[in-house]
């Protein structure tokens, strides 16, 4: 028999593509794997443990019916993978996306191991999804879906198994309702099972912003490092959310012009600078940046060509690629996506000489706060504001220093810097813990 046909041949060759996994694409999951085998050769002695990262700890795919308006009943396809728990419990949001897959979501949560493990909280690494459009369905529809769906996952989350947050089309409303559900579930208020909720119901003030905030502050910290002044810098954003449109906010605030948005309804540009507040009302009361008024329309792929200092991707993964990654003119892209930037596009930026400020540093600012917030659950004390914008902006500027020195000291981009951080410390834990049995 040979050994592509033999079930019982060593599986270490598999590149870690898991069975489940065959016939689906390789996806966001394949980029992850790329970026923790460009981390290898510096890991040392760890890099003996290194399968642990190619292989998700956990992934649960569930279905969710629920009775829609119409009197039909729909089934949806929910998951939560848990990579990695060697630090802590699983950390990570949960997205509602028509287009979300399991290869997605143990990339999205690979990356929120490492993510962790970059800034410090003492959590491994998670993610959720539901594959759903949530702007097709009605308030109703809404909350059955997230109240099935975290009642299916039940068996595996909980305030020390694995914390759920917002992601992408997910907000304080959904966080408050699995929090309920999980609640009721249990037979007791568990505010710790979540973050990111409203602050009535144990949030922490900052959270909304806290991932715009993060960008914003080591994206400062990284035009110091190049010389760029945030003064006058041109800005082009993708994604005018909760990430893009926070940081978005932060820079104009600090004198940039934010020239140039981007989002799934369009692509607009002004010279001068768009008033970023009342860009902000705009996409509140209509859904998207399209048909701003004090603004021109640009085409879809002319958004990549716009002459700008700083790129700010928000939106969703694979957004820089091979295609569009020459077109760039900007000195430096803050990465507030997830996987925004595929591995040939990484190599044509470095090799352009423009910095990439990676994902798993410069979009931690969300989860570092999500950490204040969980802290504060469990002790039922609250901090100000202040308190917790000053925390957030220490633990940022100290992460992004060290990712700094170690890009330095190794010659490596950004991203591998982050990545030899994180990677150390989620398998330096692996091994002190052992294998069991
Ligand atoms: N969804 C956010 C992220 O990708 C935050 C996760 C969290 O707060 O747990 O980092």
């Amino acid at each position: 028999m040979s050994p592509a046909s033999n079930p019982y041949a060593p599986t270490a060759t598999t590149h870690a593509l898991p069975s489940y996994l065959q016939a689906d694409k390789l996806g966001p999951w394949g980029i992850y794997l790329q970026q923790v085998d460009r981390v290898t050769p510096y890991l040392g002695h760890l890099a003996r443990w290194v399968e642990t990262l190619k292989h998700p700890k956990r992934s649960l795919i569930v279905d969710v019916p629920i009775h829609m308006d119409d009197g039909t009943i729909a089934h949806f396809e929910g998951y939560r993978v848990q990579h990695n728990a060697s630090r802590g419990p699983g950390k990570g949001g949960v997205r509602f996306h028509q287009d979300v897959t399991l290869s997605e979501v143990m990339a999205l949560a690979g990356w929120m191991s490492i993510k962790n493990a970059a800034v410090n909280v003492p959590y491994g690494g998670a993610k959720g999804g539901i594959r759903v459009d949530p702007k097709k369905l009605s308030i109703g529809e809404l909350e059955r879906i997230t109240r099935r769906y975290t009642s299916e996952i039940g068996i595996i989350i909980g305030p020390t198994k694995d914390i759920p947050a917002p992601d992408v089309n997910t907000d304080e409303q959904i966080m408050a309702w699995m929090m309920d559900t999980y609640s009721m579930n249990i037979g007791e208020t568990a505010t710790g099972v979540v973050t990111g909720k409203p602050i009535h119901l144990g949030g922490s003030l900052g959270r909304r912003e806290a991932t715009g905030r993060g960008v914003y502050t080591v994206g400062v910290e990284a035009a110091r490092h190049i010389g760029l002044q945030i003064e006058g810098a041109r800005i082009a954003v993708q994604g005018f959310g909760n990430v893009g449109g926070i940081a978005g906010k932060l820079f104009a605030e600090a004198g940039a012009r934010v020239v140039a948005v981007q989002d799934h309804g369009g692509t607009i540009y002004r010279e001068a600078g768009l008033d970023v507040p009342a860009l902000l009302f705009h996409v509140k009361q209509t859904g998207s940046v399209a048909g701003f008024p004090q603004a021109e329309a640009l085409a879809h792929d002319a958004f990549w060509g716009v002459d700008g200092d700083i790129l700010i991707p928000a939106a969703l993964e694979q957004q820089i690629t091979e295609a569009n990654a020459g077109k760039i003119t900007a000195r430096m892209v803050i990465e507030g996506a997830n996987g925004p930037t595929t591995p040939e596009a990484d190599d044509i930026l470095r090799d352009r000489n423009v910095l990439v400020v990676p994902d798993v540093i410069a979009n931690a600012g969300g989860v570092t706060v999500s950490y204040f917030e969980w802290v504060q659950d469990f002790s039922s004390f609250f901090w100000s504001e202040d308190e917790i914008n000053a925390r957030l902006v220490r633990i940022m500027k100290e992460a992004f220093g060290a990712v700094w020195q170690v890009a330095q000291d190794n010659q490596v981009t950004l991203r591998t810097a982050t990545f030899i951080i994180g990677c150390k410390r989620i398998l330096h834990a692996r091994e002190m813990r052992g294998l069991y049995p």
